[in-house]
This record gives structure tokens, C-alpha cells and sequence, in this order.
């Protein structure tokens, strides 16, 4: 039976980390009844190697970034990402959710701000195809904000597809780097046919061979990238970007737990979204 990996370790609570602070303080025990199912597996992840930092992050920004308190949680996220990717590749899992402090989809090559100070998915990305071969990868960036640091990463790859919603309009790279401005008052239902009009329509023409989701949640109602959209919301989403994976690339999906504050919706989505996952 294959399985969905859960990866976390408690080093990721206790901590005020930049912008989305302790969220995660009652993780992985509010998982408690996810965790218990049979092929649900909790992985305690790895810090992130540092000569692999250094071959997508010039060398100033992670010997800059080496010196900030937050930079051994980030390590353990990026070590996360890595980890959850070859193993969904290698067969080992189906698919994965990777909780993330302080590293994510506003991190470049040069430059990294917003909470998120070293990228998950340029290391990722460059061990799948490394090791495993893997030629093309699909992300899709929901979080509020737009995933510049994921942009500078892969602008330029037209293997990437990165389809980002945020407060932009924009088409690059042959279509494969694309915004959508999804407004500041949307609904659920609004967003959830623009996810399927921008991301799931290209995915099935795009097939990659995996599927990353930064599902950030500061896009609820009352946190700090309110768009108007409700805890149930992402848990819609989940399931459709799921379904997709299943038609495109036999399953391969990969979420990231991405931006938001608010540590209710947190431990309201993540279980949720871990059960659809493990769901066969
Ligand atoms: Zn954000
Ligand atoms: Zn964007």
C-alpha cells in the first residue's frame, strides 16, 4: 500500500517564526486521528545538505542566511521538500505534505524575504532530475502573494510550469510561467474555477511528472492576505489539485503547508487535507 508522508518535526514548534509565528505549536498532535490511519506515515525530516543550498542560492545569501536564528528550522523545511519529492519519485509514497517554517516560495537565487529565507523547491527540483530523472514539474502557488522567489528560480526553464495566483496578470516563458489576479474579495467557488481553468487545464496539457502545491492559507477571512475565502476552501482545493495529480501523474502531488497566520485554520486545513491525501 502506498503512502501519504507527514513531515514534521517538533523543532518547528515553540518558535515565533517570521510572519506565520507558532502556528504549528499543537502539530503533530492535533494530526493525532490522520496519523493513525494505516497509510498515513509521520517522517521526522533531515536539515537540507548545504552544499545543496549553494548550487541554487548564490553563496552570499546562504552564508547571510546561515547566520539568522530562523536558518535551522528553514534547513529542516527545505530537508522536508527534498526528502518527500524523491520519495514520492522513488515509489516510496504517494504523496506527501511538508509543514515549512521560515523557507518557501519568496526565496531566488539571490535574494530571499517575506518569512520564507531559503527556497523548498530549487533543491527539489534539481535532485528529481539528478536522480530520478524527472524533466517536468508543475507548481502551483496559492498562497496570497506572489511567489517571486519560485519565479526568479525557474523563470527561463520551460520544463517548469509555474502557475501563480496572486494580484497579477502576467504570461512568460511560452506559457509556462503564469499569473492570476485573483482579487481581494473573491468567493470560494470563483477561485476554486479559476484553479481549474489556469492550473488544471494546463497541468493536463503541461503533464508533468509531478505536481508541488505551496498552499499557503493567508488568503482566509481575518488573516493577514484576506481574500475572502473560507477554512473549507482549502480542503475543496486539495481535493480538486488531488484528482488532478491522479489523472496527470498517477498521483504525484506534493503540498506545501506555505504563508498564513492563523494557527486555528492550520490545525482546521492540515489534518483535513492529510486525510484527503491518504485517501485511495
Ligand atoms: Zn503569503
Ligand atoms: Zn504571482
Amino acid at each position: 500500500m502506498t503512502k501519504t508522508g507527514i513531515f514534521f518535526t517538533k523543532k518547528f514548534c515553540g518558535k515565533d517564526w517570521p510572519i506565520i509565528g507558532d502556528k504549528f505549536r499543537n502539530f503533530p498532535e492535533v494530526m493525532e486521528d490522520v496519523l493513525k490511519l494505516p497509510n498515513v506515515i509521520l517522517i521526522e525530516p533531515k536539515p537540507v545538505d548545504e552544499e545543496l543550498l549553494y548550487r541554487v542560492h548564490t553563496r552570499d545569501l546562504v552564508d547571510r542566511t546561515r547566520k539568522m536564528w530562523y536558518y535551522e528550522g528553514a534547513r529542516y523545511a527545505v530537508g522536508g521538500c527534498v526528502k518527500a519529492s524523491e520519495m514520492v519519485l522513488s515509489g516510496d509514497l504517494k504523496n506527501a505534505l511538508v509543514f515549512t517554517v521560515a523557507a518557501g516560495h519568496h526565496a531566488g537565487r539571490s535574494h530571499a524575504w517575506g518569512g520564507t529565507y531559503l527556497s523548498c523547491l530549487g533543491p527539489a527540483v534539481l535532485v528529481l532530475r539528478e536522480k530520478y530523472g524527472v524533466r517536468r514539474v508543475a507548481i502551483l502557488d496559492t498562497d496570497s502573494h506572489h511567489g517571486d522567489g519560485d519565479r526568479d528560480m525557474f523563470l527561463g526553464d520551460k520544463d517548469v510550469l509555474h502557475v501563480c495566483f496572486c494580484s497579477y496578470s502576467s504570461a512568460e516563458d511560452d506559457n509556462t510561467k503564469i499569473d492570476v489576479d485573483v482579487g481581494w474579495r473573491t468567493s470560494d467557488e470563483e477561485y476554486l474555477s479559476l484553479v481549474e481553468e489556469e492550473f488544471i487545464k494546463r497541468a493536463e496539457k503541461f503533464r508533468p511528472e509531478v505536481i508541488f502545491h505551496f498552499l499557503g492559507h493567508d488568503t482566509c477571512r481575518g488573516d493577514y492576505g484576506d481574500r475572502g475565502l473560507s477554512q473549507d476552501f482549502f480542503i475543496k482545493l486539495a481535493e480538486v489539485v488531488k484528482e488532478c495529480a491522479e489523472r496527470v501523474c498517477n498521483g504525484r502531488y506534493i503540498v506545501l503547508t506555505g504563508g498564513g497566520h492563523r494557527r486555528d485554520v492550520a490545525e482546521y486545513i492540515f489534518p483535513r487535507i492529510a486525510k484527503i491525501l491518504a485517501r485511495r
